[in-house]
């Protein structure tokens, strides 16, 4: 089941986005749409690095722009028209 929500985003481009989400009540992932795996090396055993799982319950890569956003210096203000009377 697909749980939709949208975002705003400024990458690549501003746009209006909508994404997929994990599932809150995920018993794998408890909705935080992954796990942290640390891996060793498989000769010494040693730590080597951390991966990121993403959890099957979502896909991150399932996503599709609404609406592409003109570039604004602060998304979600809009200029006040009466603020911004030239002065005569
Ligand atoms: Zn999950």
């Amino acid at each position: 089941m697909l749980r939709l929500r949208i975002h705003s985003t400024t990458w690549p481009r501003p746009a209006l986005i909508l994404t997929d989400t994990p599932n809150p009540a995920c018993p794998d992932c408890q909705g935080s749409g992954g796990h942290n795996h640390d891996y060793g090396d498989p000769e010494t055993g040693e730590y080597s690095g951390t991966e990121w799982d993403p959890c099957p319950c979502w896909d991150e890569t399932r996503r599709w722009t609404l609406l592409p956003l003109p570039l604004l210096p602060h998304w979600g203000r809009r200029p006040d028209p009466w603020d911004d009377e030239p002065p005569f």
